[in-house]
């Protein structure tokens, strides 16, 4: 039986795209987490670039918030950005946490 890796519905006549998302949620979840995945991308440069400690942290929060979103997803099993949100949280917050050092 099919089921809905975002809102849980299930049933025998529901269909499910290839990753597992109803029709009601595939745009909705897909979008979001094409969002917020771009969030981490674009954040993650400007973090390199970055300089300034503050430049620096504010890139930081944007991609934590963002990969705390996306973390959501992946406990339900769906596949979001890569490296995935797990990840880039752990490693990020590791980041944070020696520049509140320095
Ligand atoms: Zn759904």
């Amino acid at each position: 039986m099919a089921k809905c890796k975002s809102c849980d519905k299930k049933g025998l006549f529901l269909k499910v795209s290839k990753v597992g998302l109803c029709k009601d949620c595939d745009p909705r979840v897909t979008e979001d987490i094409t969002t917020h995945s771009n969030v981490i991308y674009e954040e993650m440069h400007v973090f390199e670039r970055a300089v300034e400690t503050p430049e620096k942290l504010e890139a930081l929060d944007k991609i934590l918030a963002a990969a705390k979103h996306l973390v959501a997803y992946e406990d339900k099993g769906l596949e979001t950005c890569s490296p995935p949100a797990k990840l880039v949280l752990d490693e990020y917050t590791g980041f944070k946490n020696d520049l509140a050092k320095s």
